[in-house]
């Protein structure tokens, strides 16, 4: 008789955006009349922008001939995407990269969920809390979370590592050394990032402890600030302790389409093993490339055009973030992030819990927003709203909000 895998029984069901659909429908049935603005939408809402859509149509002719046809692309990527992507991300950045360092993929989540299967089990992993749910739940399935407790909501087998108000959203190095270090900077779901000197800092400790940091920098296109890092390899020794996770979806709406890349230096050696050559054999084995057609989009977008049309639309997010960051402090309320990441993170009012907080915003102000605590147990006492939806509903919703 076959078993099956039982760490995947171990998994919390993900009741977080299930039971906002829920008291979201329940409460439109019972106010069948009542204008819902929804601003805990995680996904882009602008169409993707005319230089991508021009090469994704060239590549679609290019697909219908045999002269130009395209089959499997190769493992790790197409040449002219992934010199692009170390012409502009990392060399106009002063970052020694070079392109067989790049491997192409179908997005941030499957890379940030599928890299820990380089890595031993016994690997202890440490996460910031509150964060994007994939890192833990993936070293749940590969069994190295040990036991969840319910009342705490946490893992006995991962270093939790809080970002409140009291730090300043500033994760502490742990009191017991971990083996891989999770960063999500700008961070799903505070909006809040680092300095380049406080993340030196980590790669300072990373290499000291040697410990692995996996980056994942999903927001790199909405940091403003110029003491903020756009990639960890801006840090001195940063590629002998760090893999590096990006995506297209947030910088150019290619939710849809799906494209990412992850970066693994080749001066990543743990005991004389190349993470480079395992990372490509797991590629190799697994993937079988990224579409033609996609990556041709992912090449326009760092044409000048698309670098421009990019920029409009990180920037139209922005000012969404602006607008209901501005708004609230006007409100009263304790506000983060919205500065490089298109998320605002809020302190509930009166104590609340961050579900009293949804209740309360969805039947006084019919506004839909997403509770901290889904995101882990320091996200208790919090909410998010995000930026991606349009201006004018961030203008309204936050007219209901100041009305209160
Ligand atoms: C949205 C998001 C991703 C997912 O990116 P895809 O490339 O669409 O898979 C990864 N990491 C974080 C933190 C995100 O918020």
């Amino acid at each position: 008789m076959y078993k099956i895998n039982t760490n995947y029984q171990k998994l919390p069901g993900s009741y977080l955006f299930s039971n906002i659909a829920k008291k979201v429908n329940a409460f439109t049935e019972a106010h069948p009349e009542a204008d819902i603005i929804r601003l805990g939408i995680g996904d882009v809402t602008q169409p993707i922008a005319p230089a991508m859509i021009e090469a994704m149509h060239k590549a679609v002719d290019e697909m219908g001939d045999a002269k130009t046809f395209h089959g499997y692309a190769p493992d790790l990527g197409y040449a002219f995407l992934r010199d692009a992507i170390v012409a502009h991300d990392y060399q106009a950045r002063g970052c020694d990269i070079s392109a067989d360092e790049i491997f192409v993929s179908d997005g941030a989540k499957s890379d940030s969920g599928n890299i820990q299967e380089i890595f031993s089990v016994d690997n202890r992993i440490a996460v910031c809390d509150p964060v994007y749910p994939v890192y833990v739940d993936s070293n749940v399935m590969a069994g190295r979370t040990g036991v969840y407790d319910a009342n705490t909501q946490m893992w006995s087998n991962v270093i939790y590592m809080p970002c409140t108000a009291e730090n300043n959203f500033v994760p502490e190095f742990p009191k017991e050394n971990p083996d891989i270090i999770y960063l999500c900077l700008p961070n799903n779901p505070t909006g809040t990032t680092l300095t380049k000197d406080q993340l030196q800092e980590w790669v300072d400790y990373a290499n000291r402890i040697g410990a692995i940091i996996i980056y994942d920098a999903a927001y790199e296109a909405y940091i403003s600030e110029s003491n903020v890092a756009h990639t960890i390899y801006e840090c001195q020794g940063a590629k002998t302790c760090a893999i590096e996770i990006r995506s297209f979806s947030k910088n150019a709406g290619f939710t849809g389409v799906r494209l990412g890349f992850t970066v693994v230096p080749k001066d990543l050696v743990c005991d004389g093993v190349s993470l480079n050559g395992m990372w490509a054999r797991r590629h190799g084995t697994k993937f079988n490339g990224a579409p033609y057609i996609i990556q041709r989009a992912g090449e326009a977008v760092y044409s000048d055009a698309g670098q421009a049309q990019i920029k409009e639309q990180v920037g139209y997010y922005m000012n969404n973030a602006k607008t209901i960051y501005t708004g609230l402090k006007d409100a009263g309320y304790e506000v983060y992030g919205g500065i490089n990441a298109p998320y605002i993170w809020l302190k509930t009012p009166d104590h609340m819990t961050s579900w009293d907080f949804f209740d309360f915003l969805l039947e006084k102000a019919n506004v839909v927003g997403t509770p901290g605590s889904g995101f882990g147990p320091s996200g208790e006492g919090y909410f998010r709203l995000t930026a991606f939806g349009s201006y004018e509903n961030s203008v309204r919703a936050l007219e209901r909000i100041k009305n209160l």
